[in-house]
């Protein structure tokens, strides 16, 4: 359910993996990482805007994250706060996967945040250590996009080398659970 990619530089070697996307066991994830922000696992930020919004929720989509100012690439959960918008009725929640019925537990999927009218985004959940910016996540969604949107150069991504400022290749691609 989520694709592996490692993107490479082809002027300066520089390469990153990551498995992007949300897993098979998403419900689970979607569970520890409320549990860890709510912990405090995930940073003071986190902890407090949960606890001051008990029904907010966190996008826990694995992706690239990168400053739009330095360029610094760095890779994990997207971990942007959403409050809930109080006029919205809670609907039902179909099962995660007809192999996964994980039926108990309740999660938010990072579409549901994105394209619904349900959520509305509240903080970033990544800052630029060095310049106090927000990261800006790139999903495999939006890898998949650039790929097949060109007609040449199609595995060259829109993602801008840290070390160099080319634009990073897909040099390799790949499924997981
Ligand atoms: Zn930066
Ligand atoms: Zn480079």
């Amino acid at each position: 359910m989520g694709t592996g990619y490692t993107l490479q530089c082809r002027k300066c070697g520089y390469e990153i993996s990551a498995d992007l996307g949300v897993g098979f066991f998403f419900p689970r994830a979607y569970q520890q990482a409320m549990k860890a922000g709510r912990a405090g696992k995930l940073g003071k930020k986190i902890k407090q805007f949960l606890r001051e919004h008990p029904d907010g929720a966190l996008d826990v989509e694995n992706v690239f994250l990168q400053c739009p100012e330095c360029g610094m690439l760095e890779k994990g959960p997207d971990l942007s706060m959403y409050v809930r918008n109080p006029d919205v009725p809670r609907r039902e929640k179909g099962i995660w996967s007809v192999a996964a019925p994980f039926e108990d537990v309740d999660y938010v999927s990072p579409m549901e945040l994105k394209e619904e009218q349900t959520y509305t985004l509240y903080a970033p959940g990544h800052i630029c250590e060095k310049c106090g910016k927000p990261m800006k996540s790139i999903t495999d969604n939006e890898l998949m996009r650039s790929r097949f949107d060109k007609e040449k150069e199609t595995d060259r991504t829109e993602v801008s080398c840290p070390e160099c400022g080319d634009l990073l290749w897909i040099a390799e691609i790949g499924m997981w659970d």
